[in-house]
């Protein structure tokens, strides 16, 4: 068994998740690439492996199926110890007019967005409470707080995040565990990429960068520094809170 943390970051084969798996990594932890997707799970464990640090595949693990994240959990705790930090980045996002939004995209984006890191969140906490120290990042979005036409379900589903973000800090502060939301803005990853093609952005991707006070999108590596800075031993008094990673431009 690692003498390391342990960390579990959920949707890490791609985007954001990849490059805060990569971080962790960087930064001394265990990580437990967790996806839906085995194959890119696998690949950026290779990364990790390649690049000297360490990392573990958990593939076909679906993050809204309680009893799935409870299985993957116990293998990861068996595998790399107990679990101390979580990074619930795992989503999927959807673009309806609120009226055309059916039941069953709606249901599916809240168990995945706001479920997944309700379950999840439960398998670790009690490894954390033993450990007395735990660190919790929950992956919103900026439309969380501005909304979005087009998106009631997924901006839901992370404004959802938000409120459970500030309560399990309220909860869980006493047990060293530190919780908090980063609600990225535009980052440039695959699915930002695929949302201009099909205009989900209203706009192009450059011209939400000249609209942007630092005058670019946001990259994955942004959203994991933050991310990382959160999961220091220093940031223990940081709880509750929503950082916003997304160059000055809050909605
Ligand atoms: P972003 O651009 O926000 O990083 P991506 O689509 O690139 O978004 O990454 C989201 C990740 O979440 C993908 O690797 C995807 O496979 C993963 N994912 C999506 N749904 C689930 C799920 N139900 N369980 C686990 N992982 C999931």
């Amino acid at each position: 068994m690692t003498e390391r943390k342990t960390a579990v970051v959920t949707g890490g084969g791609s985007g954001i998740g990849r490059a805060v798996a990569h971080r962790l990594a960087a930064d001394g932890f265990a990580v437990a690439v967790l996806d839906l997707n085995a194959d890119t799970a696998k690949q950026v464990v290779e990364e990790i492996t390649e690049a000297g640090n360490e990392a573990v595949a958990f593939g076909d693990v679906d993050v809204s199926d309680r009893g799935q994240v409870n299985a993957a959990i116990e293998s990861i705790r068996q595998t790399l110890g107990p679990v101390l930090v979580l990074v619930n980045n795992a989503g999927v996002t959807g673009f309806r007019e609120f009226l055309k939004i059916s039941d069953a995209s709606w249901n599916k984006t809240l168990a995945v967005n706001l479920s997944g890191p309700f379950y999840l969140s439960q398998a670790v906490l009690p490894d954390m409470i033993a450990a007395h120290w735990g660190r919790i990042v929950n992956i919103s979005s900026s439309s969380a707080q501005g909304g979005q036409q087009y998106m009631a379900h997924y901006v839901s589903s992370k404004a959802g995040l938000i409120g459970m973000t500030k309560s399990l800090a309220l909860e869980f502060g006493e047990h060293g565990v530190t919780v908090n939301t980063i609600p990225p803005g535009f980052v440039d990853t695959p699915m930002l990429r695929e949302s201009e093609r099909r205009g989900m952005l209203g706009g192009s991707v450059d011209i939400h960068a000249e609209r942007t006070p630092v005058r670019r999108p946001g990259k994955p590596e942004d959203i994991a520094a933050a991310t990382s800075f959160l999961c220091r031993e220093e940031a223990g008094y940081i709880t509750g809170q929503i950082i916003g990673v997304n160059g000055g431009r809050n909605t």
